[in-house]
C-alpha cells in the first residue's frame, strides 16, 4: 500500500505492508521494522512506517466484557470508538473523552492520548484507560496500568504504538442521560474575546470549542464561532431534530484541490453569518455535535492527490492572543488555510503519558493544502512561533516537524526512548530522532 492510503493527510510517501493481526493471542511477527496501525486517522506520518511493515489491528475487534451497572468496559485493542458507543448509549454510557470522529480505535486513541471539546473538565483519553496488555516483540506481555508496570503505561499512553502492541485495554464511561446535548453558539469578533468567553464558560459548560475564520485579516482577524454544550435527557415526545441519517462520500479525488483561497472566502464568509452561529437552548444529537466531518466519508481526498498538512499546536493561555494572532496574520497573508480550523483551550490536567501533547493553554489547529515549498515554508514559520512562546506541536496530526522542534517541544523523550521496542519503528519516529533504523 502506497504512504497516502494509510494516513488522514493522504501525503505522497513510499510503499509500506499492512500485515493483519489476526487474534490477540498470536505472537507477533519475527520482523525488524514494525509498527501497530489502528485505522489511519492520524494525519501525517506517526502512523506510517515506510518501506516497513504495518501491523493491521482492526481484526482485533472483539468486546471482552461490559457492566452497566458502572460503565467499565474491555475490549480489543481494534475496537472503533464508534463500536463502543453502540453498545453502550443505549445503557445510558458514552465516552469519558471523544476526539472528533469516531472512526479510531481504542489502540490509536491511547497512543496518541487523544482529547475532545471537554479537556477542561475532563483531561485527554489516558485519564480514562483503566489498564491495557501491551505485547513486546520478544512475546512479553505486560499487564499495564497506574499500579501494575506504571513506567509502562505512562510510556505507553500517547507513546505514538512505539511501545509494543496494545491487545486490550479497559475504559471507564461517562454516565449519560441519552444521545442529546443541549447548549449555543455565539459569534466572536477577536480572540480576546474568544478567550474571555472560553474562561468563563469552563465551570458551567462541558463542551467548549470554537471555529475560526482564517481568511479574515484586519479587523476582522480571529473572528469565529464559540459553541458550547452539556449532555441533556431526551426532549419531550416531537421536540426532538430528527436524529441524523446516514453519510456521504467523496466518489473521487479531485484533479486539484478544491480547497483555495476563492473557496475558502466564501466559505468562511457564509458560515461566520449563518443563522445558527447564533443559537440559543439548541438541541443536537451527539453525532452532528461530535462527529460533524463524519457524516462526508473520505472528506480527506478534497485535497486533491497531493494532501494536505494539518498543524496543531498549544501555546500557554499567557501569551495566546499574541501568538495566535501572529500566526493568523501569516497563515491570512499566505492564502493558505481551511474551512477546519478550530480553537479550544485545555485545562490544567498533568496528562498521564511521558509524550502526552496535551496541557494547559490554547490549541489552534488549521488544515492546509499541500502546496510544496510554500506551504512547509509557512508550517515552520508557525513552528517558530510555537517554540519561542514555549507550546508544542501534536504529533498525531505532525507530518514535517524537525528534530529539534520535537525534543523542544517533548523533553522527557529521550525517557521515552528506552520504552521504545527494538523492533518498531515509524516513519515519525526516525525523523524526529535523526535515527536511521529502518
Ligand atoms: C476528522 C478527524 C478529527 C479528529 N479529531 C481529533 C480530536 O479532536 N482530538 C484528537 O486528539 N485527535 C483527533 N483526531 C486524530 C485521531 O483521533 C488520532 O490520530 C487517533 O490516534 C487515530 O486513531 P487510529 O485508530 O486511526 O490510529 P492510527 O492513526 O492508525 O494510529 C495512531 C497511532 O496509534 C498507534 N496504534 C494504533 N493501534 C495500536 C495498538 N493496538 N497498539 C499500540 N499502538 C497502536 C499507531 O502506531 C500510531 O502511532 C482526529 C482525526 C480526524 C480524521
Amino acid at each position: 500500500m502506497r504512504g497516502h492510503g494509510v494516513s488522514w493527510g493522504r501525503l505522497p510517501g513510499a510503499a509500506q505492508q499492512l500485515l493483519p493481526v489476526r487474534s490477540r493471542h498470536d505472537a507477533l511477527p519475527d520482523l525488524p521494522s514494525m509498527l501497530p496501525w489502528g485505522n489511519g486517522r492520524s494525519y501525517g506520518d506517526s502512523c506510517r512506517n515506510d518501506g516497513g511493515v504495518l501491523l493491521d489491528a482492526r481484526a482485533l475487534d472483539r468486546y471482552i466484557a461490559f457492566d452497566p451497572a458502572t460503565g467499565v468496559i474491555d475490549v480489543e485493542a481494534g475496537v472503533l470508538l464508534s463500536a463502543i458507543i453502540d453498545l453502550a448509549l443505549p445503557n445510558g454510557w458514552f465516552l469519558s473523552v471523544t476526539p472528533g470522529t469516531r472512526a479510531v480505535t481504542v489502540g490509536g486513541a491511547i497512543a496518541n492520548d487523544v482529547h475532545g471539546k471537554n479537556h477542561h473538565r475532563a483531561g485527554s483519553f489516558g485519564h480514562h484507560v483503566l489498564g491495557f496488555e501491551l505485547l513486546r516483540s520478544d512475546g512479553t506481555v505486560l499487564p499495564c496500568s497506574p499500579t501494575e508496570n506504571p513506567e509502562w503505561f505512562a510510556a505507553t499512553i500517547g507513546g505514538l504504538g512505539l511501545t509494543g502492541l496494545i491487545r486490550r485495554a479497559r475504559l471507564q464511561l461517562k454516565r449519560v442521560a441519552g444521545p442529546w446535548l443541549r447548549g449555543d453558539s455565539q459569534r466572536f469578533g477577536s480572540l480576546a474575546e474568544y478567550i474571555a468567553i472560553a474562561a468563563a464558560s469552563e465551570r458551567d459548560w462541558e463542551y467548549t470549542v470554537a471555529w475560526l475564520d482564517c481568511s479574515a485579516a484586519g479587523r476582522r482577524l480571529g473572528r469565529g464561532i464559540f459553541m458550547r454544550a452539556n449532555h441533556a435527557p431526551a426532549p419531550a415526545a416531537g421536540a426532538a431534530p430528527p436524529a441524523p441519517r446516514g453519510s456521504l462520500r467523496l466518489p473521487f479525488t479531485p484533479p486539484l484541490s478544491a480547497v483555495n483561497g476563492l473557496s475558502l472566502r466564501l466559505f468562511n464568509t457564509l458560515y461566520f453569518h449563518r443563522p445558527a452561529a447564533a443559537a440559543r437552548d439548541a438541541l443536537w444529537h451527539y453525532r452532528p455535535y461530535f462527529y460533524p466531518l463524519d457524516a462526508i466519508g473520505d472528506w480527506n481526498r478534497m485535497y486533491g492527490p497531493q494532501g494536505f498538512y494539518q498543524y496543531q499546536c498549544v501555546v500557554p493561555q499567557a501569551d495566546a492572543e499574541r501568538v495566535l494572532t501572529e500566526m493568523l496574520q501569516r497563515i491570512a497573508a499566505s492564502g493558505l488555510g481551511s474551512f477546519l480550523v478550530v480553537l479550544k483551550t485545555f485545562g490544567d490536567h498533568a496528562a498521564r503519558g511521558l509524550l502526552s501533547f496535551p496541557r494547559p493553554g490554547v490549541t489552534l489547529a488549521v488544515d492546509f493544502p499541500n502546496r510544496g515549498a510554500r506551504t512547509l515554508a509557512l508550517l515552520d514559520a508557525l513552528d517558530a512561533l510555537t517554540r519561542s512562546a514555549g507550546g508544542a506541536v501534536y504529533p498525531a496530526k505532525d507530518a514535517r516537524m524537525s528534530a529539534a522542534a520535537f525534543q523542544q517541544y517533548f523533553p522527557q523523550w529521550q525517557a521515552f526512548a528506552r520504552h521504545v521496542d527494538p523492533k518498531f519503528t515509524s516513519s515519525f519516529w526516525r525523523r524526529v530522532t535523526g535515527s536511521t533504523t529502518q
